[in-house]
């Protein structure tokens, strides 16, 4: 007896998982905005980024970063690196250009979804003009300038979605989503 419409025998195909995703920062300025790249981590580790290189190295962010992490999980760390270049070389995935001249996210998406392994890469006051060059994808979220925080989080958001109030790897507390007030619970309280 015929059951279905198209006769096939062959099963849904498995949910595929999402790409693992690092963030690399160029042109950051020591000592000179230390919050936007601090932003920055915050905004990649949030949303589901695992780690971020930083060009130039700033250890001290790296470890203030670190310390979000000790109070509210997840394994992401922050990496200074000297030489930008041999990350995008050595990547072993795709390189994703944020840029507002580079091609519309929405027309990316279902190819950058497809990777296993994705590098944002997001300038600074200057973008090293190669940049364009080395990136496997150029991409535009929407074609007018912003923030390198506001590219990197409107792409995980689209690539990942925005994680569950659950308890993030390793944090010793969580928040309940209140209407008002904070509540958090777990050893430890909140920050
Ligand atoms: N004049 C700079 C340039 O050459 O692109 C703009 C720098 S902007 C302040 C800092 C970074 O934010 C850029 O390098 C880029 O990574 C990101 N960005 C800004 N607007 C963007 C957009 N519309 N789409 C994607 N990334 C954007």
């Amino acid at each position: 007896m015929a059951t279905g419409s198209s006769g096939s025998s062959r099963s849904p195909s498995p949910r595929r998982r999402p790409p693992e995703v690092s963030v690399l920062r160029v042109g950051h300025r020591p000592g000179r905005d230390p919050r936007l790249t601090t932003h920055l981590a915050l905004a990649a580790r949030a949303f589901g980024a695992q780690r971020m290189y930083l060009h130039p190295a700033d250890l001290g962010l790296a470890e203030r970063i670190s310390a979000v992490g000790r109070r509210w999980g997840t394994g992401f760390e922050v990496v200074s690196v000297d030489d930008w270049k041999s990350v995008v070389r050595s990547f072993p995935g795709a390189v994703v250009h944020l840029t507002m001249y580079g091609l519309p996210l929405e027309r990316c998406l279902p190819r950058l979804a497809r990777q296993k392994r994705l590098l944002l890469v997001v300038g600074g006051a200057k973008v090293p003009p190669e940049l364009y060059r080395l990136a496997t994808f150029n991409v535009a979220v929407g074609h007018q300038p912003h923030s390198e925080v506001a590219a990197v989080a409107v792409t995980l958001e689209r690539l990942l979605g925005i994680p569950p109030p659950v308890r993030a790897g390793g944090a010793p507390h969580r928040i309940v989503p209140s209407a008002r007030g904070k509540r958090v619970v777990g050893s430890g309280g909140g920050r």
